[in-house]
């Protein structure tokens, strides 16, 4: 029987000219990421008038591809590397990085397991000692410790924070069900204790605990967050007692360096006692905030880390890692690799049965993985730790001299400082005219709303004007503005485009001062 020829469109031959030509679009685009609308101009299902219904049965020309791209595509790109993006967390990019992620694309590979490719493996274990090495973490979440030796703990990367979320939620499930068991309990009355699991963050803690818990099926307890929006020991303490005396079985925290909503810190070490008290798995999500531990002095802010069962941060957030990109460490994976664990003929091999390699596909949620400790190997070549450092205090100086101006300025507060390099702000209630809103000043609800409503309508009156993007919240039901000073491309320049809107945006809601 005549096989078909291998009539691919694009051959290895045009691949390195079209590649050469994309690459130069690539780098024409970073060179001017800062003069797009950093967000996307266009209304919602712009695009499907724009494409045809179904995919075309014949081979189309590459040109007509590229010129799609431009100008259907491009249009609805909101540009997060645009200098003038300080909206939710960034997404840091670096060329380093692009360029691992690159080479990741070349050999794409899924390294399920260590056979699989084992440089795929090898690296992402090294690299992620590495990284927590920089990060200052304990040794006991590494895979090699500094005497050579090897122990049960070690970093893995996961797609993202929520993943990395469930992940350590199902160990911690895990290990609770392996202490009843130790306990003496029967498997009936195991299966009956794992309905009554619950797990605690705080009413700040990101939205991925409450997903992980609904994932795994069990219960899920904000605990309110004190005046500093944080998750408090004591809060703790109270709340387990109480789903104790109900009979509930409590078996995950998840403890916050670095909150989505203002970067506030629980208290990690005082959780950490509590947590080992009443033998519970302690989670810590450093999602943002975890990658200025490149910078020694952070460290002190993250004491009580070195307690957590495990450690999650995100590089593709602050630390010029392309997305995607989360480092989980566990001091215990096997934990882990008993809650993920399923084998099948097909994935058995001699390696994996010796038991002396890493199969990462037994510490995550997916089989597949790619080669993406490619771009942190790149980026801690080229940068250094030093050139991370740079970075990191680089975006808090440019964050700081941001909140000096907003303090100047005298029409406005600081909700959250920018020891990370995000600001949240809001206008002061002495800034709104409130005999001409009508506002009794006595009253502090109505005053509070009215605040609210004004604060709201100077962001609106921010987006609107197009030039820079950034993002609102709420903080105890009051309005706030966030900027988030951490993306590659964000400079004094920048930054100065944001606060002359910001000006502009006031002067015309409160009129000028
Ligand atoms: C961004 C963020 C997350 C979620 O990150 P993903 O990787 O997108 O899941 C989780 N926790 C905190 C504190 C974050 O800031």
């Amino acid at each position: 029987m005549p096989v078909p020829s291998n009539n691919l469109d694009m051959d290895v031959e045009e691949f390195r000219k079209r590649g050469k030509e994309i690459i130069d679009l690539i780098a024409d685009y970073y060179k001017g990421v800062d003069s797009y609308p950093p967000l996307a101009q266009v209304e919602v299902g712009y695009l499907a008038k724009l494409l045809p219904t179904e995919a075309p049965l014949k081979s189309e020309p590459f040109e007509d591809i590229i010129a799609d791209f431009n100008a259907k595509i491009m249009p609805g790109v909101t540009h997060w590397q645009s200098g003038n993006f300080f909206g939710w967390f960034p997404s840091s990019y670096s060329f380093p990085s692009f360029i691992g992620d690159m080479l990741s694309s070349m050999i794409n590979c899924i390294g399920f397991n260590w056979i699989c490719s084992p440089a795929c493996t090898e690296l992402e274990t090294i690299v992620l000692d590495w990284l927590g090495k920089a990060f200052g973490l304990d040794e006991s979440f590494l895979a090699t410790r500094s005497d050579g030796s090897s122990g049960p703990g070690g970093g893995v990367i996961q797609g993202s924070a929520s993943e990395a979320h469930i992940v350590a939620m199902l160990a911690a499930r895990e290990r609770m069900l392996h202490t009843l068991r130790d306990q003496g309990l029967s498997e009936e009355e195991v299966a009956s204790a794992s309905t009554r699991l619950v797990a605690y963050g705080s009413d700040q803690t990101h939205s991925s605990g409450q997903k992980a818990a609904m994932v795994i099926g069990c219960k899920f307890v904000s605990i309110p967050s004190d005046d500093g929006l944080r998750l408090t020991a004591a809060a703790l303490a109270r709340q387990i007692d109480k789903d104790r005396a109900e009979g509930n079985i409590p078996f995950f925290v998840c403890g916050t360096f670095g909150t989505t909503n203002t970067a506030a810190i629980d208290d990690l070490a005082g959780i950490a006692a509590v947590a080992a008290r009443e033998n519970l798995w302690y989670h810590i999500d450093a999602a943002y905030a975890g990658c200025a531990l490149v910078c020694p002095e952070y460290r002190q802010l993250c004491r009580g880390a070195e307690l957590a069962d495990s450690f999650n941060v995100n590089p593709n957030k602050w630390l010029l890692v392309n997305f995607d990109f989360s480092a989980l460490w566990v001091k215990n994976s096997c934990y882990l690799r008993d809650a993920l664990s399923v084998t099948r003929e097909y994935y058995r091999n001699d390696a994996s049965d010796s038991g002396l390699v890493k199969d990462y596909r037994n510490w995550e949620l997916p089989l597949g993985r790619r080669f993406r400790s490619l771009k942190l190997w790149f980026v801690l070549r080229m940068f250094g730790i030093e050139g991370l450092q740079q970075y990191i205090r680089r975006t808090v100086a440019l964050g700081e001299w941001f909140e000096q101006q907003l303090l100047s300025d005298g029409r406005f507060e600081i909700i959250a400082p920018a020891t990370f390099g995000l600001v949240v702000f809001r206008v002061l209630p002495d800034a709104v005219d409130l005999q001409r809103h009508g506002v009794d000043p006595a009253d502090e609800g109505a005053v509070d709303s009215l605040v609210s409503d004004v604060d709201e309508r100077i962001y609106k009156l921010m987006i609107a004007d197009g030039r820079v993007f950034l993002t609102d919240s709420k903080v105890r039901g009051r309005h706030v503005i966030r900027a988030c000073f951490g993306g590659t491309h964000v400079s004094q320049k920048t930054v100065q485009t944001l606060i002359t809107v910001l000006k502009e945006s006031a002067d015309k809601i409160l009129g000028r001062p």
